[in-house]
């Protein structure tokens, strides 16, 4: 029986997300959490996107994780990443999806978190004065949520750009002197998604780390690992009134890590046959 009660987990951040975490894994598994001093995640990618992501967000998570556990020496270890793009099916709207992975060396454990919510005040714009500035800011929850201020749109480490900015004065200082700087008259404003500028997204970060918990708690049935999930959809499922497979899923497939037992679920959404409207034959 796998237990994580009163051990450490090291949480690699330097953006102060263990607000969220470590209370909910405090509670809910009695894990303790703690943040190694000094830990700069810039190396892994910043927002502003002068330092590139070395992965896609997963793979970069299990990188800060391995460099924090070779830090302290902990067998626990727990990141986060963000990132913010337009919502698919509304590419008005921006979205953050945000994933929690937790591993676990002693055990030999692996759980990866998800959610993608619609709740974030992600955006940015160019702007040529302080005026406009001031009216972006009106718009995102500032000063709770904090701005950044550039030289480009896409900053190279060469580049100048101020982040964390939280009051009208530090606002209307940067844009002036970036305005000053630049040829064309316009600058770069965006919103700091950094977790301790971004209380929005600190909630979603909470969100997820539920969705952790509750990723521990499904156990396997058959050895008890934690982390027993959905692997995999079949997709197949009967028009009503042609009886043809369409794309529509027709069952949900959990697997466990450790003893690779799995089992099918039928119709995991609570519909027994599609509607016409999704069948290739009724509805080519
Ligand atoms: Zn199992
Ligand atoms: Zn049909």
């Amino acid at each position: 029986m796998i237990d994580l009660q009163n051990r450490t987990a090291v949480l690699a951040t330097m953006h102060q997300k263990e607000q969220a975490i470590a209370p909910i894994l405090q509670q809910e598994l009695n894990l303790n959490v703690l943040v190694p001093n000094d830990f700069n995640t810039d190396v892994f990618g910043t927002f502003t996107r002068d330092i590139k992501r070395p992965a896609d967000q997963i793979e970069t998570a299990k990188l800060k994780i391995h460099k924090a556990l070779e830090l302290t020496g902990e067998t626990i270890g727990i990141a986060s990443e963000g990132s913010f793009y337009p919502y698919p099916s509304f590419p008005l709207i921006s979205c953050d999806r945000e994933i929690i992975v937790l591993i676990d060396l002693e055990n030999n454990l692996e759980l990866i978190a998800e959610v993608v919510s619609t709740d974030t005040n992600h955006s940015y714009q160019s702007i040529s004065n302080v005026e406009q500035a001031i009216e972006f800011a009106s718009k995102i929850g500032f000063p709770e949520h904090a701005l950044i201020v550039s030289e480009k749109q896409n900053p190279t480490p060469e580049d100048k750009f101020f982040k964390g900015i939280t009051t009208i004065e530090q606002l209307s200082d940067h844009v002036q002197y970036l305005l000053s700087l630049s040829s064309k008259g316009i600058v770069h404003l965006e919103t700091d998604m950094r977790a301790m500028f971004n209380p929005t997204r600190m909630k979603i970060i909470e969100q997820a780390t539920y969705e952790l918990v509750k990723k521990f708690k499904n156990k396997c049935p058959n050895c008890s690992y934690p982390g027993f999930d959905v692997m995999k959809r079949k997709s197949g499922l009967l028009c009503s009134l042609c009886h043809l497979p369409t794309s529509m899923i027709k069952a949900e497939i959990s697997q466990c890590q450790n003893c690779n037992y799995s089992e099918e679920k039928l119709f995991p959404n609570g519909i027994t046959t599609a509607d016409p409207t999704y069948c290739n034959y009724c509805n080519p």
